[in-house]
């Protein structure tokens, strides 16, 4: 409660900062053309107390994005009464810690082995569910990023879209750090590319998660269907 406390002084800056997003969503989704509902903001708050998703929840977000699987598991119950939240984990997963992510999050974006793939269709099996996976692909193949790599793609994503437990639904991206929003857009072009190319055969692939604060329009220009954003609504992170 004293959490909560501490940020009932600034629901009006929090509502604020969530109208300019979406305002900035709703204007990139004009400049190319699409649909505005065909953009789900995906409010990552990670690091953040579970009060404020509370306070955002408030302000009627639905969707939040977490990257710890502890901290998911302990917003979960400090959340617990609310219970129209769409959790999703967009964080590096651990396959022991899969138990405080399968079965509890709508979306997880961030399968990028066949380890991992399996590690989470035993526990789908175990909670007798279903998981809904996007594949988090390290385009520009950076050594320490997670993500799987282009030449490793195609064996990920048929062993994925065969698992009974599984449901692929698309494709999740985080470009190089350090790099200008040409750059940035460059990556997203390529992983719409790569979504495009296998949706014929695979057609219920359909989302592409890709783009944060800096860098939501260029990746809403190229396809964006959920956006993670986490400072733009939430502020800087404690660490
Ligand atoms: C933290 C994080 C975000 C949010 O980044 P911001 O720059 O704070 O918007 C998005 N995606 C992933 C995978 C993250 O880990």
């Amino acid at each position: 409660m004293a959490e909560r406390d501490s940020h009932a002084d600034r629901p009006r800056e929090l509502a604020e900062r969530i109208a300019a997003v979406k305002a900035r969503i709703a204007r990139a989704c004009r400049e190319s053309d699409r649909p505005a509902d065909g953009v789900r903001l995906v409010a990552v708050s990670k690091r953040h107390p579970a009060a404020l998703i509370r306070s955002a929840h408030a302000l009627g977000l639905r969707d939040f994005g977490e990257s710890y699987a502890q901290e998911l598991r302990d917003k979960q119950r400090e959340l617990a009464d609310l219970d129209d939240i769409n959790w999703h984990f967009i964080g590096p997963l651990q396959r022991n810690k899969c138990k405080y992510v399968v079965g509890n999050t709508a979306l997880l974006h961030s399968l990028d082995s066949l380890k991992l793939a399996e590690s989470v269709a035993d526990q789908a099996r175990k909670r007798s569910t279903r998981q809904r996976v996007l594949i988090q692909v390290n385009l520009a193949r950076e050594p320490q990023k997670a993500g799987v790599s282009p030449e490793a793609f195609e064996e990920l994503l048929l062993h994925v879209t065969r698992a009974p437990r599984l449901s692929c639904c698309g494709l999740m991206l985080i470009p190089p750090m350090a790099e200008d929003a040409r750059h940035a857009a460059e990556h997203f072009r390529r992983l719409r590319e790569l979504l495009a190319a296998w949706q014929p055969r695979l057609p219920q692939l359909r989302e592409l998660s890709m783009g944060m604060s800096s860098d939501l329009e260029p990746a809403i220009a190229n396809g964006a269907t959920l956006v993670r954003v986490g400072t733009s609504i939430f502020g800087a992170r404690e660490r």
